[in-house]
């Protein structure tokens, strides 16, 4: 009798609130994630109460990337979608457009420190590019008002924005991104808030331990070799935290290629600046490096992984692993050389 009344009790109950139990208990949040970086974040936070989809997995060039059909239809259907923002997902606007979504689109780089980009001549310009000389500037406020119409006059052009959106290569910056992505959590999933915020802690705890690792791997690296070469400009904001150079014969965007001139006036300060060493990124076709290799005798360092983790079975399955890597091939291909 009594065990039949509180069965009655839990059907009304749940007759009254249907939306609020289902989303507390059986299903878990449903997130988008843009990219495989974000992806990983977003599980080190939402442990086992989150189901992610990722858009651009491990290798995926974001600048490019052209959606699927179920990409608009994982959105359509997500709680949060989760994605960088400064315009390095090209192809969010339209996507969220046609998904119709009503879920909130949550750029993970609000509040971080944020590098304008660099225009015209990359990198690849005076010698005293390297520390001070970027404009960089706490983005809160500055991007705030992106959503919502205010792309409107980038519609039809293929050019990056104002700011480098490679922010994630720098520690502190993926801190805040952790961050972003709990409070994004407990805002649709207010039970799980104290799970999001304890993950997020812990994450951001090992986050720390990893920027000290890599400060301790660059300061190994003697100052005067520390100028190295990779496809794309990815790494402005490893430069800025870390302190070594990275000359790219492309700009902040893979969506336009070097020009032949790019090319010939990288190899030639190449050659001026004695680069220590040149590498291949994940995300890019290494044709254009092997030829500044070849061109300028430097051998081939490795892979780096700039815009994506590598698949799981690769030496970047995660963010903390991905950074890890990337100093340690760095560091071994200057002192190899
Ligand atoms: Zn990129």
């Amino acid at each position: 009798m009594s065990r039949m009344l509180k069965l009655a009790a839990t059907v009304s109950v749940m007759t009254l609130l249907p939306g609020a139990l289902a989303t507390a208990s059986a299903e878990s949040l449903k997130v988008v994630a843009s990219f495989s970086i974000i992806s990983d974040f977003a599980k080190n936070v939402g442990g086992d109460r989150v189901d992610i989809t990722t858009l651009v997995g491990p290798d995926g060039d974001a600048h490019v990337y052209e959606p699927k059909p179920a990409d608009a239809a994982a959105v359509a259907s997500a709680d949060v979608v989760l994605v960088n923002g400064l315009q390095f997902e090209g192809f969010l606007k339209r996507l969220v457009e046609a998904s119709g979504t009503k879920a909130p689109i949550v750029e993970l780089t609000k509040g971080g420190e944020v590098l304008k980009a660099e225009e015209g001549e990359h990198h690849h310009e005076g010698e005293e590019a390297a520390e001070g000389e970027h404009d960089h500037e706490a983005a809160e406020g500055e991007h705030a008002h992106e959503e919502g119409g205010e792309h409107a006059h980038e519609e039809g052009h293929h050019h990056h924005g104002e700011f480098d959106p490679h922010a994630w290569q720098s520690v502190h910056n993926a801190e805040v991104y952790v961050k972003n992505i709990a409070d994004a959590f407990c805002a649709a999933d207010a039970d799980g808030c104290d799970d999001y915020k304890a993950n997020a802690e812990a994450y951001s705890a090992k986050l720390e331990a990893l920027e000290e690792e890599i400060k301790a791997a660059v300061a190994q690296i003697p100052e005067e070799k520390r100028t190295i070469i990779t496809s794309h400009d990815a790494f402005g904001y490893f430069q800025h935290e870390y302190g070594l150079r990275f000359l790219a014969p492309e700009g902040v965007s893979t969506e336009s290629e070097a020009s032949a001139a790019d090319v010939a006036a990288l190899i030639k300060q190449v050659r001026e600046d004695k680069a220590s060493a040149i590498f291949v990124e994940n995300i890019t076709n290494p044709r254009l490096i092997e030829q500044i290799a070849s061109e300028t005798g430097i051998k081939i360092g490795g892979t780096l992984y700039s815009d994506a983790l590598s698949d799981p079975s690769g030496p970047a399955a995660t963010y903390i692993d991905m950074m890890k890597h990337n100093v340690t091939t760095i560091k071994g291909a200057i002192s190899g050389s």
